[in-house]
């Protein structure tokens, strides 16, 4: 690792103050500390978010559920608040990693981050979810750019994430053994004016699955998917997956999550 400054921020203004030249935002540290240790990341200046206060704040307003940007993800599956909103919300942050990961990792470190095989990216894309920054706000559709890739400008601050609270939704996850990381992850929600499918693990960035949204808004049921795959010209292959089983098993992830839905 080589030397760096760091600052501890109580406000947003003072951390928009301390984010000059060379410097990162730090949350739980869990993806940026290991990236610097081992050297593919070095930075002049961290900006420690830990002490500014309601960073991590979970709030219902009328139709949205807000999660702010430093919760953790241990915390969000234990909010009562998120458990009566979107319980398949709770239900995908328990999956995350191990009790290790959920005590450090936030939502914000994780969507900033955005790895092709995290949880949340599904989640935001199937919730119709907005990122509030501090620069204004990003559609989930418009933060998400591809592997490790966000609409976020230099500097610019993830303050939290809202989510439309649907009639039901829920997360269904094939994980890696070793990471927990997903394989594939499929967010089914189901709201009022149709349902969102979003799909992550299986391709190098997460995306919404239009195939598996008309057949489910034809008829939800899971007959209706039937032996969907998922079908993308960016279906990620390395040495865990091919990208034949991963596209097969976002199908069988798809079913299991309409499954219990029912
Ligand atoms: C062993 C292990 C297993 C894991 N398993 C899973 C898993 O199963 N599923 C899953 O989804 N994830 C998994 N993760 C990822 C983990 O959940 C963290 O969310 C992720 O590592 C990001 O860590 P962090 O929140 O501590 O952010 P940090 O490491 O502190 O930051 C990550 C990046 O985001 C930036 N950043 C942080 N906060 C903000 C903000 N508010 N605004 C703008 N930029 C910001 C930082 O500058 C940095 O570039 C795993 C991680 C580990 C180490």
């Amino acid at each position: 690792m080589t030397p760096f400054s760091l600052k501890r921020p109580t406000s947003l203004s003072e951390a928009s103050s301390a984010f000059a030249g060379d410097a990162a935002w730090l949350a739980g540290g869990h993806t940026l500390i290991p990236a610097m240790k081992s050297r593919l990341r070095s930075v002049e200046t961290l900006v420690d978010l830990s002490a500014i206060p309601d960073l991590d704040s979970i709030s219902r307003d009328d139709d949205r559920l807000v999660v702010g940007a430093m919760a953790r993800h241990a915390a969000v599956a234990a909010s009562p608040l998120v458990k009566a909103a979107i319980p398949g919300l709770a239900g995908l942050a328990s999956l995350i990693g191990d009790p290790q990961v959920r005590n450090r990792g936030t939502i914000g470190g994780s969507i900033a981050n955005n790895d092709p095989a995290a949880d949340y990216p599904a989640a935001l894309l199937a919730l119709d979810a907005i990122v509030a920054t501090t620069h204004g706000t990003h559609a989930a559709e418009d933060f998400f750019q591809g592997m490790f890739t966000t609409a976020l400008d230099e500097g610019e601050l993830i303050t939290s994430v809202s989510f439309r609270v649907p009639r039901a939704s829920t997360y269904a996850k094939h994980r890696h053994p070793a990471s927990r990381y997903a394989l594939a992850g499929v967010y089914v929600a189901r709201f009022e004016d149709g349902v969102r499918v979003a799909v992550t693990g299986a391709t190098t960035a997460a995306a919404r699955w239009p195939a598996a949204e008309a057949v489910l808004n034809a008829a939800f049921a899971p007959a209706s998917v039937g032996m969907l795959s998922f079908e993308s010209e960016n279906l990620a292959t390395d040495i865990h997956a091919g990208a034949d089983f991963r596209a097969h098993l976002a199908g069988v992830m798809l079913r299991e999550a309409v499954t219990s839905l029912l």
